[in-house]
C-alpha cells in the first residue's frame, strides 16, 4: 500500500509544498550503510527519537544507487546547475566495503558526465575503516573524506563508543595520523565535532588543527526543547554552548589560525553580510539536499530523526517516484523556509534583533512535540550571545 504523503498530523504539514519548477536538488545524500560500527550515545540515526533503520536493508543495492542517479540526471539536466554535490553517508559508509563504493562512484561520474556540471563526492566516516584501499578508491574518483571525531581521546570521546562501550577516540586518531602521513594526505576534506562544553574550546580546536586539515565544522547537539542539552552547573544564563564557539571564534581570529570553522563562518557571514547560508542558519538559502535511504525512499534531511519516530518519511521512493515529485512534496522545502515557513513561529524570534542573521538556526534544535518546530532554538541564549560577541568583535568593541 502507497504511505500516506503528509498527514495533517505530521510536524511538517505546515510547511509549504507544491509546484515549484525552479526548486532543483543538487545534494543527494546516500544512506550508503544503514548500520555503524560505533554506538554513539546521542547518535541520531541510531540512539534518539527514530528506530525505523531496524527496517532498513544494511546496504543500498546496486540497482537503488543505479535507479537513483537516473533520477538525479533526469531532475537536473536543463535546470542549470552550477555544482552537484553526491555524498555518501550511513550509518558507516565504509562498511559498504571499497569494492561497492568504488562501482558506484564509476556510475556517478560515468552517467551524470554528459550533464557538464562539475560533480563533487565526499564521504563522511567515523574513521574507523579508513585505509590503503579505500583511500585509493577516493583518491581515484577525487572524493574527499569528512570524519567525524569528538575531541581530544580521553575526554571527549566518553559518549563516542563503540558496541562493547568502549571509548573510540584513539583508534579514530591512529587512522587520522596514518591518513595525514599518507600519500593520501590530500583526500581529507574536514573534520567534523560535536560542541562538548565540559571539554575546553582551545585545546579540541588546536587538536583538531593538528591534523592539518584546512576546515573543521563544531556542531551543536541534536538536542531540542524535549531534550535538552546538559549544562556545566556554572553556566546559570543557558549561554555555555555560546561561550565555548566564542572562545574558538576569538583563538582563530587572534591566532589567524589556517583553519576555516564552518559553523562561525557561517555567523559572520550572516552578521556582516546580513545574508546568511548553510542549512545551519535557520534564514538560509535554499537547502537544496535529498537523502535517500539504502531501500530506496526519499527522505528529509536525517537530523530530524533526533525529534520524532518517522519523521523523516516522504512515502515516496526512486523505484516509483522522480525527484520532481519529491520537490513538489510539502515538507521537501521546511527547512529552507526556517520559521517563515510555518503557521506560527515563535514569537520570541520574531521580535528578536538578531532573527534576520540567526533565523532560529538549526532546524533539528528547534523541535517541541507540542508545536513541531515553530519554536526558537533551545540554543537561543546561546546563539543571542555568540551573535553579539562576534558583531562586537568585528566592529572593534
Ligand atoms: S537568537 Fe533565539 S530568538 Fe533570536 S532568532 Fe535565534 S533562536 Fe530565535
Amino acid at each position: 500500500m502507497e504511505p500516506a504523503l503528509l498527514t495533517s498530523d505530521h510536524p511538517l504539514s505546515d510547511a509549504q509544498g507544491g509546484d515549484a519548477p525552479g526548486r532543483m536538488i543538487d545534494t543527494l545524500i546516500f544512506k550508503v550503510a544503514s548500520r555503524c560500527n560505533m554506538n554513539c550515545r546521542y547518535c541520531y540515526m541510531y540512539n534518539l527519537a527514530d528506530t525505523t533503520w531496524k527496517l532498513q536493508p544494511r546496504f543500498m543495492s546496486d540497482e537503488v544507487f543505479s535507479t537513483a542517479i537516473g533520477r538525479w540526471r533526469d531532475h537536473v539536466r536543463g535546470r542549470g546547475a552550477k555544482h552537484l554535490h553526491l555524498v555518501l553517508h550511513g550509518g558507516e559508509p565504509l562498511l559498504a566495503g571499497p569494492d561497492r563504493l568504488d562501482r558506484w562512484m564509476t556510475l556517478a561520474r560515468r552517467e551524470l558526465d554528459d550533464l557538464e556540471v562539475p560533480l563533487s563526492i565526499g564521504i563522511q566516516t567515523n574513521g574507523l575503516l579508513i585505509g590503503d584501499e579505500s583511500c585509493e578508491v577516493f583518491d581515484r574518483h577525487g572524493a574527499a573524506i569528512g570524519v567525524s571525531i569528538d575531541g581530544v581521546p580521553g575526554k571527549g570521546d566518553l559518549l563516542r563508543i563503540d558496541h562493547a562501550g568502549r571509548p573510540t577516540g584513539s583508534r579514530v586518531e591512529a587512522r587520522l595520523r596514518w591518513l595525514v602521513s599518507s600519500r593520501w594526505r590530500h583526500t581529507l576534506g574536514g573534520i567534523l565535532s560535536v560542541v562538548n562544553v565540559e571539554c575546553d574550546p582551545i585545546e579540541t580546536m588546536e587538536y583538531v588543527m593538528s591534523f592539518g586539515s584546512s576546515t573543521c565544522d563544531f556542531r551543536l547537539p541534536l538536542c531540542n526543547h524535549d531534550s535538552p542539552p546538559s549544562r556545566p552547573g556554572w553556566d546559570t544564563d543557558g549561554t555555555s554552548y555560546g561561550r565555548w564557539l566564542a572562545r574558538v571564534f576569538d583563538h582563530a581570529i587572534e591566532n589567524d589560525v589556517p583553519c576555516r570553522v564552518r559553523i562561525l563562518d557561517a555567523v559572520i557571514n550572516a552578521g556582516v553580510n546580513r545574508h546568511a547560508y548553510q542549512s545551519l542558519i535557520g534564514n538560509s538559502e535554499l537547502s537544496r539536499a535529498c537523502v535517500i535511504e539504502t531501500d530506496g525512499s526519499y527522505e528529509f534531511t536525517d537530523n530530524l530523526k533526533s525529534a520524532r519516530e518517522g519523521i523523516t518519511k516522504t512515502g515516496l521512493s526512486v523505484a516509483r517516484h522522480t525527484l520532481d515529485d519529491y520537490c513538489r512534496h510539502a515538507g521537501a522545502w521546511s527547512e529552507q523556509y526556517g520559521l517563515g515557513g510555518m503557521d506560527s513561529p515563535a514569537r520570541r524570534c520574531r521580535d528578536c534583533p538578531v532573527w534576520n542573521q540567526c533565523g532560529g538556526f538549526y532546524y533539528a534544535n528547534r523541535f517541541r512535540s507540542a508545536n513541531a518546530f515553530a519554536n526558537e532554538s533551545v540554543f537561543c541564549s546561546d546563539l543571542r550571545y555568540l551573535f553579539d560577541h562576534v558583531r562586537a568583535r568585528i566592529q572593534g568593541r
